[in-house]
């Protein structure tokens, strides 16, 4: 039997696997790589809907740009013209708060100057400067309550709404916030701590980036499909994607792995998994020594979009989120026609509300005219809105991969893994973050395991929160 043997085999033609390719290519164009992708186009997680004259999101609106390796991404594929950029300094974003839109500053200690929550918790959120930091693994509502006092609980739960569609009574502290743990314990205080690394920063000419002020929401013209379709066409041309290409069995053979696919077998010195932590763990599963946890919770969200004429009154900015504690039938919806122009015809608004998430899976059985009315009662409370002229529901498949309990067990279990299997490298959605600079940073830290240039796992970053 002919086996096709590889330097480097990628499983995943989703963003993680697509960069990881990438990366490597630029500094070993003459590596013998192939993607394999089980299904007939690229993206995975990621892809545009277009329809009569409105483009929406199945998956990711789009990532800040404050991140070097996106910056990269962006111009190994060729799309720095195409890219648009919406900044958060100039478009606002809302929280809903007693049951109406608050316009929330973009940085937490700029909240503490609004009047949205009264003096006394005001003044809570100094405890932090002398109370000890929580042991084991807390909740993010736990840590925020200990550590700010439980007023702060909305807006924690709008952020981790908004990004993990998740429940910050299940989500892990450490494990969404590890830059900020680490802070808290060097410096028994989050507030002292990041004084100190905004100091430090100063000293360093502005830090990493050298860039003032707040990151920019980034998306392409046509969608965010652009990204992983042009970096996948660069790569078909050269021969090195194979689509339709299922990847069933892995194992270690001699210095390298074998693959069984749907369309037979192969080899490689390196294997990059650029999958789901779920659909990892299954594949490795009875490979390595058995890992914390078999797998991960996911939670599934859907999006209602709602196309308005000239008639309807939508606030400017980004769009808002809705913590639990307002019981809205929306998670929240984006605006999205403000965001990036071109969203909807001429005169027209585009809206993008999310239903479901971690903690109301029970919404994402609803039949579409009901989604379509549940959420249209919901924001006709929270803005003036005519009937809607275009309306659809997106069900994308991909769960988000909810980092609770256990999760920093599973990272530490990724990283023995790493240190026994320097030819296995595991990067995808959930591992060390679910967004896409997590996943274009760790796409690229496999590059440089690959070229044999990472230094091993880096100190955790302290991540700006923003709504
Ligand atoms: C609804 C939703 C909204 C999101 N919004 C944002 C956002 O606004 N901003 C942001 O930064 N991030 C957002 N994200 C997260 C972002 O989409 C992910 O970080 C990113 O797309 C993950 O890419 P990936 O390549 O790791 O995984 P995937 O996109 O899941 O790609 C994995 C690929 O592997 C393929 N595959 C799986 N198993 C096999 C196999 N055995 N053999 C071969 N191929 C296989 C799949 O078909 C898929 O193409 C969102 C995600 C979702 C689901």
């Amino acid at each position: 039997m002919h086996l096709s043997n590889y330097d480097v085999c990628v499983v995943g033609a989703g963003l993680s696997g697509l960069s990881a390719a990438a990366f490597v290519l630029r500094q070993q164009p003459a590596l013998n790589l192939l993607v394999l992708e089980q299904a007939t186009e690229p993206g995975g997680a990621v892809a545009t809907y277009h329809d009569r004259g409105y483009q929406a999101e199945w998956g990711p609106h789009g990532f800040l740009d404050n991140c070097e390796e996106s910056r990269e991404l962006i111009q190994l594929a060729g799309l720095e013209a195409e890219a648009t950029t919406a900044p958060l300094d100039r478009f606002v974003r809302y929280v809903c708060l007693g049951g109406r839109l608050q316009c929330i500053p973009q940085q937490p200690l700029k909240i503490l100057r609004q009047p949205l929550i009264p003096w006394s918790a005001k003044l809570r959120v100094l405890a932090d400067l002398w109370t000890a930091p929580l042991a084991g693994e807390p909740s993010v509502a736990e840590w925020v309550s200990h550590r700010f006092g439980k007023a702060l609980l909305p807006f924690a739960d709008a952020v981790y709404t908004g990004t993990y569609a998740g429940d910050i009574e299940r989500l892990s502290i450490d494990a969404v916030m590890p830059g900020v743990r680490d802070l808290e314990r060097a410096h028994g205080s989050v507030i002292r701590g990041v004084f100190k690394k905004m100091r430090a920063a100063r000293g360093n000419k502005g830090g990493k980036t050298g860039r003032k002020g707040l990151p920019a929401m980034t998306s392409f013209s046509g969608g965010m499909a652009m990204l992983p379709g042009r970096l996948a066409d660069g790569l078909a041309a050269q021969g090195r994607l194979a689509y339709d290409r299922g990847v069933l069995e892995v194992k270690p053979e001699g210095e390298g792995w074998r693959l069984a696919t749907n369309q037979g077998e192969l080899t490689c010195r390196h294997l990059v998994l650029a999958l789901p932590v779920n659909q990892a763990l299954s594949l490795l599963d009875g490979v390595l020594p058995p890992p914390p946890l078999s797998s991960i919770p996911e939670a599934r969200i859907l999006s209602v979009l709602l196309g308005f004429d000239h008639r309807a009154r939508i606030p400017f900015g980004f769009g808002y989120l809705a913590p639990e504690s307002e019981q809205r039938f929306a998670l929240g919806a984006l605006f999205s026609s403000h965001m990036f122009p071109g969203r909807a015809p001429q005169g027209c608004h585009l809206l993008e509300a999310l239903v479901g998430g971690r903690r109301h899976p029970e919404r994402l059985e609803l039949s579409d005219d009901e989604l379509i009315q549940g959420v249209l009662q919901d924001l006709g409370q929270l803005m003036e809105l005519p009937p809607p002229s275009f309306s659809a529901v997106l069900r994308p498949r991909a769960g988000i991969p909810q980092l609770e309990a256990g999760y920093t067990g599973l990272l530490a279990w990724r990283d023995a893994v790493h240190a026994a299997h320097p030819g296995l490298h595991l990067c995808g959605f959930g591992w060390k973050g679910i967004g896409i600079n997590d996943m274009v940073k760790e796409a690229r830290r496999m590059a440089l395991r690959i070229g044999a240039q990472d230094r091993g796992p880096e100190g955790a970053e302290v991540k700006g929160v923003y709504f």
